[in-house]
């Protein structure tokens, strides 16, 4: 498909299910076989076991989408799906193996720490922590490299069905908290999400729905969408 710069065929508007039937793309291993382009661009980022894949399969209602592409010696690759519309979803490597060899621990650090830090076609950051289990060190680093940016953050508190309603109440509240007090200038919004369940499925999509969409014509387009230095 073939877009004029910075514009989707859908300009102006949101779409309820920004990711439906996305396709994989390609995978890139280092900075140099990251997609040409400019659309725009979600990464998805994680714990290995948080629970991204259930949730980039229940965002783009493709049973196994996620998986097709993790072959052996692939799982430190960002795997790249585009969305009907164009934007691409970027699927980070899973963080915190703790069989993960020191040199293929340092060079995910410094490919997703360069990725998240410089790609210019980044629109935003989904982080995926498992409620029980939220704002571990490894979050907290991933934050870190990506808040800078100035670009938005949506956390995704999943597995929220484990929980029962008072216990996602309290997990909400904390997690708001954490986020007060030691993320304060960042721009981050949480909510629960359940890939099983669909708990948090549409209002997922909504925010991603407005990250991806191109500002209405000729409303200060520029505005709207942070660039990095240099960019
Ligand atoms: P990833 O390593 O972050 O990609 O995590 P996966 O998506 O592979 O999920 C890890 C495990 O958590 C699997 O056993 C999933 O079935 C389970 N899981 C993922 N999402 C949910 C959820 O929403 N609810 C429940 N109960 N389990 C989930």
């Amino acid at each position: 498909m073939c877009l004029a710069r910075g514009r989707l065929p859908s300009a102006g508007k949101t779409l309820k299910h920004p990711f439906h039937n996305a396709e994989f793309v390609t995978t890139a291993a280092n900075w140099h076989q990251l997609p040409g382009g400019d659309a725009p661009e979600v990464a998805f980022a994680g714990r290995s076991n948080a629970g991204k894949s259930s949730a980039i399969n229940a965002l783009t209602q493709r049973a196994r989408l996620a998986y097709v592409s993790r072959t052996p010696g692939r799982t430190q690759h960002i795997n790249f799906f585009r969305a009907p519309s164009g934007a691409l979803l970027a699927d980070l490597p899973g963080y915190g193996y703790a069989a993960v060899p020191e040199k293929i621990r340092r060079h995910w650090e410094a490919f997703v720490a360069r990725y998240l830090s410089q790609r210019a076609p980044l629109v935003g950051l989904v982080l995926l922590m498992d409620a029980r289990h939220a704002f571990t060190e490894l979050d907290r680093q991933l934050l870190s490299w990506f808040l800078p940016s100035g670009r938005p953050v949506r956390i995704l508190l999943t597995k929220a069905d484990k929980l029962g309603t008072i216990a996602q109440r309290d997990t909400l509240r904390d997690a708001q908290r954490t986020l007060a007090r030691d993320f304060a200038a960042g721009w981050i919004e949480l909510q629960l999400f359940s890939a099983t369940k669909r708990i948090g499925l549409a209002e997922a999509e909504a925010a991603l729905s407005a990250w991806i969409a191109p500002p209405p014509q000729g409303d200060g387009a520029e505005k709207e969408r942070p660039r990095h230095q240099g960019e």
